[in-house]
């Protein structure tokens, strides 16, 4: 294949990616541009195969085979709930598979020291985000604890670390010869510094994490491209790292906080938030019922519980028999609901719930006074009036839809425990919350059947 056919071809698939990635804003066109993008990256996959100068297939077959199944099973057995464990394993496989790349450039020959300094980019990038995913993946799926690990000298350490490193790839970069100790040393002071980076952060900010880590793996996958000149490996790399950091930043205006305070307060390890105490009110179905049958404008938050309890479809079923008995429903969503960004728009999404009852959390709270009554399906957190009252609360000053201030709300959970930040939540105990215990499918499918009489 000539260059200017390979380019060519790569130019289609670049396109593709963005095109994709365009359409992956939007609920309603998600889908179609995640095959644009699968399509751009078969595209690419085939031409990289065919054009390089490749020795032998059998290796690269066997790991296709290989990488092939582990994904198909992946997709078909992780539950929504356990999505950012599976990215943050998938980001850590970009970062280690960056770390190869870029190890196995060093074995060619004629590299400039341009090309030096890509492959020691490529391996620091993708050694830290290795072993910084592996850690998120730890605190997420709670092999470890997930609250921050902090200690005295933390940041003199990490410094310290840094200043090896630098030293160590300078050292390197001036003298690359095969087998150089500073090349051994720049691996495993990565891989240390993806660990050091990681534990001081808390569970409750995991999710800015891990997509703060899927860009890292984006540009550890951009330095690879420059070190075994492959364009279309850079463009890729880019994309990620972008897509990665505008997303970090959302998430972070989500929490109002900046990325320097997610990744270096230690939040969740130190603040306690004042206990909170007082009488719940329990209500039943049937009284739930009576009240939501005389409301003219109902709105849904939902959250992890909802995916819990997998809870979507019979808030769908209720909402349009709230509607046709006339009030008007809308379902508010908060950025952080769930486990995942965007989880909950996945979920309502797959029960058919139409995007223009969607409401977003800043549209919501200036009118939510208006609103009879907030159903809140397994949410907590999100809804939690201490992040905007208690300076105590580790919470403190994360954006929340303030159900609170509606005119009738409705909890439907289990029990009293606390959410995901394991914090105590002042809602429970309010003078217009009712708690509806139980699983929340199944309370919305009794109050569902008390409306079919
Ligand atoms: P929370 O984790 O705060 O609360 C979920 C609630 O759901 C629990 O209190 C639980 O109470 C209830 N629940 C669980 N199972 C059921 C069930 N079957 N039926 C009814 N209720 C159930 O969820 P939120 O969505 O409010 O907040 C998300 C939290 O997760 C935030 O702290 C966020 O920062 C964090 N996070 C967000 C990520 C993202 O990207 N969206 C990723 C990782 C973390 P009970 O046990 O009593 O039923």
């Amino acid at each position: 294949m000539s260059v200017e056919l390979i380019n060519g071809i790569y130019i289609v698939a670049a396109i593709l990616f963005i095109f994709g990635l365009k359409q992956m804003s939007s609920p309603a066109t998600a889908v179609r541009g995640n095959l644009f993008s699968a399509v751009g990256m078969l595209l690419a996959i085939v031409v990289t195969l065919a054009s390089r100068e490749i020795i032998e297939y059998q290796w690269i077959a066997a790991a296709v085979v290989v990488g092939a199944i582990v994904g198909a099973l992946a997709a078909q057995k992780v539950a929504m709930t356990s999505m950012p464990e599976m990215v943050a394993l998938f980001n850590g496989s970009g970062g280690v598979a960056s770390l190869f790349v870029g190890w196995a450039a060093l074995y060619n020959s004629g590299n400039t020291t341009f090309t030096i300094v890509t492959i020691l980019l490529s391996i620091l990038i993708g050694g830290m985000t290795f072993s910084g995913s592996i850690i998120a993946w730890g605190k997420l799926s709670e092999v470890m604890t997930s609250r921050a690990i902090v200690f005295g000298a933390q940041r003199v350490v990490n410094a310290l670390l840094l200043v090896a490193l630098i030293y160590c790839g300078v050292m390197f970069a001036m003298d690359p010869v095969l087998d150089s100790p500073y090349f051994y040393a720049v691996i495993v002071l990565s891989l240390v510094f993806g660990v050091m980076a990681v534990i001081p952060i808390g569970g409750a900010d995991m999710p800015v994490v891990i997509s703060l880590l899927n860009s890292y793996s984006g540009l550890a996958a951009c330095a690879a491209g420059f070190a075994i000149h492959n364009n279309i490996l850079i463009v890729a790399g880019s994309l990620v790292g972008a897509a990665g950091i505008i997303l970090t930043n959302i998430m972070c205006k989500a929490m109002n906080r900046s990325l320097a305070n997610v990744l270096f307060s230690g939040f969740g390890a130190v603040k306690t938030a004042t206990k909170v105490e007082g009488e719940v009110k329990p209500i039943n179905t049937e009284d739930a019922y009576l009240i939501l049958e005389a409301a003219s404008s109902v709105t849904f938050v939902p959250g992890y519980g909802m995916a819990v309890a997998q809870a979507q479809h019979v808030v769908r079923e209720l909402g349009e028999l709230l509607e046709e008995n006339g009030a008007e429903v809308t379902y508010a969503i908060h950025p952080v609901a769930g486990r995942m960004p965007g989880h909950m728009n996945v979920l309502l999404a797959e029960a058919n719930v139409p995007y223009d009852q969607l409401v977003e959390m800043e549209d919501i709270n200036p009118r939510i006074d208006n609103i009879d009554v907030a159903v809140v399906i397994g949410a907590n957190d999100v809804v939690n009036p201490a992040a905007r009252e208690d300076e105590n609360s580790p919470i403190y000053g994360m954006p929340i839809i303030n159900v609170d201030q509606a005119r009738t709300v409705f909890v439907l959970k289990r029990s009293m425990a606390s959410g995901f930040s394991g914090v105590d939540n002042p809602l429970f105990f309010g003078e217009n919350t009712r708690m509806l215990f139980g699983d929340a499918k199944e309370s919305i499918s009794s109050v569902i059947g008390e409306f079919k009489g």
